[in-house]
């Protein structure tokens, strides 16, 4: 099938619909957007300003330059336990989006199958589609704090699945897996011989003592997996554009042939400020604050909402909540439109997310906490009006 063709069967994200719906909304609240609210720490934005006097205007080589490659695999091996070599195993990316496409194309063949945890990351299914495989949801349940297990796996693994997306912590969810759930899904990988995807691009962002762990850090896993990874989240970089890969040798050279038909590279200057900012300590100190902050609105949105009446889960990773909506009598379309209009707060319907969602909205917190409160208040208050709760 020609990727035009493929191109008709992807459907702008539920999400942008919504937005545009927003539009016309006065003084609405935005929960929505799935993007840090800070701007990246003040030392990034110098670093990438002294780069651009260096005279770094030029392209890089396709897979990244070198510094910020060594950079990576010095932060991947202290941070992650993952021994990467910098020449041949990593490569910096468009942001950890474009690095989903290409990673899937280095080995997908026409039909074969994908699994995903759902609820998922919006851009998972399409991309799988675009590189010409086919998406398979394997939802995960609220019962199990919406933690992939193994047996949700083999309910829908077949003959054609070849590769499978794990994302932790979650987005919409905020679930973070153990280190015991990642060391079942490995065994099912190599039992079933699949890839992994494993996307950690809210690897910081984790709660009430939580850790983050690396899948590929696993005995025998490396071989197997891509670690997707990105600066939009840590260093609150959304605009930068700027992403990450650790995989097996083959994986990258593959990947990096196709970025130097796509993108040729990242953008030089943006790699350079990177590079400098994983090696500077006022960056983590920056994380550990935004981090701290995260985890004080998420306590504030998650003590009200239940209060509210939506039973809600404590989320231990990410910027998202993914309240249960299902008793209102509601779709989660229809309450997301609720909310827009009647309360001025924008929510994403959880269906966005996959079937698994149905039921569910998921609300970022990456906005100010007074804002927050605000948001919650509306929401509360119309809900007690229609008795929806
Ligand atoms: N993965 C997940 C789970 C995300 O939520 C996002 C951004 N919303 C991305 C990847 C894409 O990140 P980037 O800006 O690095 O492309």
């Amino acid at each position: 099938m020609a990727l035009s063709d493929r191109l008709s069967l992807v459907n702008p994200s539920e999400i942008r619909k919504l937005f545009d719906l927003a539009q016309g909304v006065e003084g609405l609240i935005s929960l929505g957007i799935g993007e840090p609210d800070f701007d990246t720490p003040e030392h990034i934005r110098e670093y990438a300003k002294e780069a651009l006097d260096r005279g770094m205007t030029h392209y890089s080589p396709n897979a990244g330059i070198m510094m910020l490659r060594e950079a990576l695999a010095w932060k991947l091996k202290k941070q992650n336990g993952i021994d990467a070599d910098p020449k041949t195993q990593i490569m910096v990316t468009v942001g950890a989006n474009q690095a989903l496409l290409m990673g899937l194309a280095t080995f997908l063949r026409d039909g074969e199958e994908v699994l995903i945890s759902g609820p998922m990351f919006v851009s998972y299914a399409p991309a799988v589609i675009l590189a010409g495989g086919k998406p398979v949801e394997v939802p995960t349940y609220e019962e199990n704090e919406f933690r992939l297990s193994v047996e949700d796996l083999e309910k829908h693994v077949t003959e054609k699945t070849r590769a499978l997306i794990i994302n932790t912590p979650n987005n919409p969810t905020g679930a973070v897996l153990t280190r015991n759930d990642l060391e079942e899904i490995g065994n099912f990988a190599v039992e079933h011989d699949l890839i992994v995807f494993s996307d950690e691009v809210y690897e910081h962002f984790v709660y009430d003592g939580a850790r983050n762990h690396s899948i590929a850090s696993l005995d025998g896993m490396f071989e197997r997996t891509i670690t997707i990874n990105g600066f939009s989240k840590t260093f609150a970089m959304t605009g930068w554009r700027l992403g990450f890969v650790a995989a097996p040798e083959w994986i990258i050279e593959r990947m990096t042939r196709f970025q130097m038909y796509n993108a040729t590279c990242p953008v030089t200057f943006a790699q350079y400020a990177a590079a400098k900012a994983l090696k500077d300590e006022r960056s983590w100190k920056a994380v550990e604050e935004m981090r701290r902050e995260y985890e004080r609105r998420r306590n504030l949105v998650w003590k009200r909402l239940n209060e509210m009446g939506l039973p809600t889960l404590k989320p231990k990773g990410a910027f998202y909540i993914f309240p249960r909506i299902r008793d209102t009598g509601l779709s989660s379309k229809e309450f997301s439109e609720l909310m827009l209009l009647q309360a001025k707060v924008a929510v994403v319907p959880g269906s966005a997310f996959g079937s698994a969602g149905e039921g569910y909205i998921r609300i970022s917190y990456a906005t100010a906490y007074e804002k927050l409160e605000e948001a919650m208040d509306r929401m509360e208050k119309v809900l007690r009006e229609k008795k929806l709760v």
